[in-house]
C-alpha cells in the first residue's frame, strides 16, 4: 500500500460499471464513469434518483466494489486490497457523512465521535481518543453537547456529530450522500459552512445532493443520468455559506419588523 504518488489525483475512476443482479433482471447502475479528482477539491455529485450517484459514492467509499473498470484512491488500486487493507484504508483515509446522520441512540455524542477510533490502526489510547473527540466536537461547535444523546440534539446538531465523527481520524477524502437531505434550508447552510471549511483546512469533499441551491456551494458540479456523467463543471462564483446564514437572518429580522 504504498505506491501513492502525491501529485496523482487522489480519485481516479477509470470506465467504472455497476450492474446489480436481482434475478432475472439487471439494473445497470453506473455505466462506464471516467472521473479525476484531485487533492483540495469540493465536489458535487448531482443528477434525479437513480441516476446511481449512490452507488458511484459506495464504491468511492470502498463499501462496494465496481462490476468492471478500476478505482485508484490515493495512488493505491483498490481492487488489489484484501478485505482487511480495505477496512485500514477506510478507516484512516475516508470519513463518510449520510442524509439520516447514522448516529448511535441512547449514546453520547462525545461516544458517537470516538466509535471510529476503536478500529482505527494504528491503536489510539482511551485517552487520546476522548481528546481527539472534544477536538472534533469543538471543531463543529458542539463541545458543550458532548454529553447529550442525538434523540435530545436537532437534526442540525445532529448532523454536525456526524461530521464530528467523520473528521476524527483525519481523514484526507470526506464522501456525503445527501448530507442537508433532511435539514431546513438555514441548518443547510450552516452544515454547508462547515464542509467549506474543511475543504478550506485542506480536505477533499465529495458530495451527493441533487439540489442546485446545495451544490451551488461546491467548486465542481458533475452530474449524473442513468449511470453516466453527463456533465461536469467547475464553478465561478460559488456561494459561501456563511454569507448565506447572514442574509437569511437578515431577510428573517426583515420579515418581523415589516
Ligand atoms: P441515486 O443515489 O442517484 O438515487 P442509486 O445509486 O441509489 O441512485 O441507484 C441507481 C440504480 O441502481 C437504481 O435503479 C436503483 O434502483 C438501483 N440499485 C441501487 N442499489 C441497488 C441494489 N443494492 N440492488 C439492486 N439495485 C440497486
Ligand atoms: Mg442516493
Amino acid at each position: 500500500m504504498s505506491t501513492q504518488t502525491s501529485n496523482s489525483p487522489l480519485v481516479q475512476l477509470r470506465s467504472v460499471t455497476k450492474t446489480y443482479t436481482m434475478g432475472e433482471v439487471e439494473v445497470r447502475a453506473v455505466r462506464g464513469v471516467t472521473l479525476n479528482i484531485d487533492r483540495g477539491e469540493f465536489v458535487a455529485i448531482m443528477g434525479a434518483s437513480g441516476s446511481g450517484k449512490s452507488t458511484l459514492m459506495n464504491i468511492l467509499g470502498c463499501l462496494d466494489r465496481p462490476t468492471s473498470g478500476t478505482y485508484t484512491l490515493d495512488g493505491v488500486a483498490v481492487a488489489d486490497l484484501s478485505r482487511k487493507e480495505l477496512a485500514k484504508l477506510r478507516n484512516n483515509k475516508l470519513g463518510f457523512v449520510f442524509q439520516n446522520f447514522s448516529l448511535l441512540a441512547r449514546t453520547s455524542a462525545l461516544e458517537n465521535v470516538e466509535l471510529p477510533m476503536f478500529y482505527s490502526y494504528p491503536l489510539v489510547s482511551l485517552r487520546a481518543q476522548r481528546q481527539r473527540a472534544m477536538q472534533a466536537l469543538d471543531k463543529v461547535g458542539l463541545g458543550d453537547r458532548y454529553r447529550y444523546h442525538s434523540s435530545q440534539l436537532s437534526g442540525g446538531q445532529q448532523q454536525r456529530i456526524a461530521i464530528a465523527r467523520a473528521l476524527v481520524n483525519r481523514p484526507q477524502l470526506v464522501l456525503a450522500d445527501e448530507p442537508t437531505g433532511n435539514l431546513d434550508t438555514r441548518t443547510s447552510a450552516e452544515v454547508m459552512g462547515l464542509f467549506q471549511e474543511l475543504n478550506e483546512s485542506g480536505i477533499t469533499v465529495i458530495m451527493v445532493t441533487h439540489e442546485l441551491d446545495i451544490a451551488a456551494y461546491c467548486k465542481r458540479q458533475v452530474v449524473m443520468r442513468d449511470g453516466s456523467v453527463v456533465s461536469d463543471t467547475q464553478k465561478e462564483n460559488r456561494r459561501i455559506a456563511i454569507q448565506e446564514v447572514d442574509r437569511l437572518d437578515h431577510e428573517k429580522q426583515k420579515a418581523k419588523l415589516a
